[in-house]
């Protein structure tokens, strides 16, 4: 008799767990992020495997689900294309920062939600910086490894703190990552500065990874040297550093 009354209250609050379960994943993904903003960093073309378009779109997903909005390079071309229109169909705000001379939509396509144009590559790399609190790059080429290594030299030099995410999307940056062990092994990078780079192979996982970070490094120039070399030199707005 007692061995069945356990065996109820034991069944019960299984139940009880069961229908507590689906709650407690709703409130896991509204929980507020760390993060406002975060700026993407992809490609222009789409890539060969849809294993890279299926991760730009479920990376637009993740911010949406974490009411995150998006800053990125503009248009609609390749993954940039895919990230961007899945952050704005999900509700979230959208910013392309576009060069004026790329703004013709037969070079970037028509951008959804907001455009701002400026007046050349360096000074969108420092709006899109500015904007963000986090900085994601997806599979891409040039253009997406230059935007990438430049915000890792800014939070090496103490410019910013703001995470750095790699989607390491079908292993795509393992030989990019071992290059960068190689340098460290070499002595050209500093195991604190390694860990500036956080990667992950899914969305999900490197966006949590990114809200944990905590910065190692000690940058050698301070964020106030920073803003007054912005003031004497170029007009890039000083607090990309924050
Ligand atoms: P890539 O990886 O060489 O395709 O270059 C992609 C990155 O460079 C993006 O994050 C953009 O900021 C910029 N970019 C390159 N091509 C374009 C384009 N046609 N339209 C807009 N941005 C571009």
């Amino acid at each position: 008799m007692e061995h069945q009354q356990k065996q109820n209250h034991l069944h019960h609050h299984h139940q009880q767990q069961q229908q507590q379960q689906p709650l407690m994943m709703i409130m896991q993904l509204q929980s507020p992020s760390r993060f406002k903003r975060v700026c993407v960093f992809c490609g222009s073309s789409p890539g060969k495997k849809p294993a890279y378009q299926i991760a730009a779109i479920q990376l637009g997903n993740e911010l949406v689900e974490r009411n995150i909005d998006l800053v990125y390079g503009g248009g609609s071309v390749g993954l940039m294309g895919l990230v961007s229109q899945a952050v704005y169909d999900g509700g979230r705000h959208v910013l392309g920062v576009i060069p004026k001379t790329l703004m013709p939509r037969e070079i970037t396509g028509e951008t959804v939600g907001e455009v701002r144009a400026v007046s050349d590559m360096h000074q969108r790399k420092a709006e899109m910086a500015r904007l963000a609190d986090a900085f994601i790059a997806l599979p891409g080429g040039y253009g997406t490894l230059e935007e990438l290594l430049e915000v890792i030299t800014w939070a090496q030099l103490g410019i910013h703190d703001k995470p750095v995410g790699l989607l390491n999307v079908d292993g795509y940056y393992n030989s990019l990552l071992c290059f960068i062990d190689k340098a460290v092994d070499e002595g050209f990078i500093s195991p604190a500065a390694r860990h500036i780079i956080v990667s992950a192979a899914t969305a999900h996982e490197l966006v949590s990874k990114l809200e944990e970070y905590e910065p190692k490094h000690c940058g050698v120039a301070s964020k106030l040297s920073w803003e007054m070399e912005q003031q004497l030199g170029y007009s890039i707005n000083s607090d990309i550093a924050r």
